[in-house]
């Protein structure tokens, strides 16, 4: 490492934490270092799904992805490089129980400006006829959306950081936030310490190993979440529609080499708690089998393929779901960009903006940022849904 001294360090190499560098670069900052303990995307982010959606069931949060959906539709003018977006447009089904939340998430998301329109079943039939949709009894159409490559995201970002004069360096944990009087000094890596005078924790899972010496126990728990690869049949190498199926809990997104990524969403799916340093790097034999049977009822074609495995990732859950995107309420120059629960890919242009402006202005311009602040939970004031579904854990 070349830097001892930077005026903003951002600690974590993820899509996130690239994305608020190159904004922080962009915006005049000074010298913007990251320091990532792996590679870049080493974290969630290298294996993420990377959708790209507008439904989302809270305004602020709609308006976000209505935001960011554009960036990744437009990336090479918005930001620059490729994240190789690919548009397959999203098709999300919901059973008779979820039927009237569906109805008024949709509506209110017209009118926060996302592209999403109810459709007939007979609609759905023609997006995606290899669909069994048995049980379905409302759906709804994104034709915008659809999937980037989040490894390419993640580098597009910090190759635009490089150019606004951002420094990374990768292979270098950050052990600790120095601080003294109740304000930041510095970061404690191996090389010794790098003097500054913020620091942007963007760590997901990880976040708490830095906060808790703190005094600063954030409610972000690190789950396990597994992804199944299923190789296509012929009969479906033309099925590239995301697939939400709210009825049994899986989405389905097509995947490189004539494969499909089938995850899932239910509570039960999303449960176990792990070390972050120490989880399952491979899906389990049963998840593998769930998640096929799963797929194969709503996509009767995928019966006769073959899974080819899958892996293990981590979610950075909070309480609700939502993303804590605040500054320390105990440590001046301290930020945290965490907890994005399993859906903080697509937001990262936004949130690159919105803390990049938080540091240097105090307050986020085109979002609000203050429902995202860290203390909500204890206020019992959680950035929940209005109309919430029944079965899907984040939404
Ligand atoms: C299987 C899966 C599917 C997903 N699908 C979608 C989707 O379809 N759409 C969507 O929008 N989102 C999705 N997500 C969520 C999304 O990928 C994440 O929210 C996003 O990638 C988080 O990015 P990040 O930069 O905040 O964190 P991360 O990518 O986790 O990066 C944190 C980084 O911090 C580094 N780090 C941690 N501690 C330290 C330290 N002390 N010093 C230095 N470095 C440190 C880590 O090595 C890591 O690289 C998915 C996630 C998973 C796992």
């Amino acid at each position: 490492m070349t830097t001892r001294s930077a005026d903003v360090v951002v600690v974590g190499g993820g899509v996130n934490g690239a994305s608020i560098a190159m904004h922080l670069a962009r915006m005049g900052a000074g010298r913007v270092l990251i320091l990532e303990k792996g590679h870049l995307a080493s974290g969630a982010s290298g294996r993420s799904v990377a959708m790209v959606r507008q439904h989302y069931l809270h305004p602020v949060l709609v308006r976000m992805a209505v935001e960011a959906g554009a960036v990744f539709r437009n990336f090479a003018d918005a930001v620059g490089g490729d994240p190789r977006f690919q548009q397959t447009g999203r098709l999300l089904l919901f059973a008779e129980h979820d039927a009237d939340a569906a109805r008024a998430n949709v509506a209110m998301n017209r009118d926060e400006g996302a592209n999403i329109r109810l459709v007939s079943l007979a609609e759905a039939a023609e997006i995606a006829p290899a669909l069994d949709l048995d049980g379905v009894a409302v759906a709804a159409y994104e034709p915008d959306a659809g999937h980037a490559d989040p490894l390419a995201a993640t580098y597009a970002f910090a190759d635009r950081a490089r150019d606004y004069g951002a420094e990374i360096v990768t292979g270098c944990p950050v052990r600790a936030i120095a601080t003294s009087g109740g304000r930041v000094i510095g970061v404690e890596t191996d090389a010794g310490l790098v003097e500054t005078d913020a620091v942007v924790a963007v760590t997901g899972p990880w976040v708490n190993q830095l906060a808790a010496p703190l005094g600063e126990t954030l409610p972000v728990s690190p789950i396990r979440v597994q992804m199944v690869v299923l190789r296509r049949p012929p009969s479906l190498e033309s099925f590239s529609p995301i697939v939400m199926d709210h009825i049994s809990g899986t989405y389905l997104r097509v995947n490189a080499g004539s494969t499909t990524l089938a995850g899932a969403m239910f509570e039960q799916d999303l449960s176990e708690v792990v070390d972050p340093d120490d989880y399952g790097l491979n899906a389990d034999h049963d998840t593998i089998v769930s998640f096929w049977d799963r797929a194969s009822r709503r996509v009767p074609g995928f019966a006769s393929t073959t899974p080819l495995g899958g892996y293990g990732s981590l979610y950075d859950l909070t309480p609700d779901g939502n993303p804590i995107l605040d500054a320390s309420a105990s440590v001046k120059g301290l930020y945290y960009a965490t907890g994005f629960s399993g859906h903080g890919f697509k937001l990262s242009p936004v949130v690159g903006r919105m803390m990049a402006e938080l540091v240097l202005t105090g307050d986020s311009a085109g979002h609000p940022i203050h429902p995202f602040r860290a203390s909500r939970f204890a206020e019992d004031d959680p950035l929940g849904a209005e109309h919430p579904y029944k079965g899907p854990l984040h939404q």
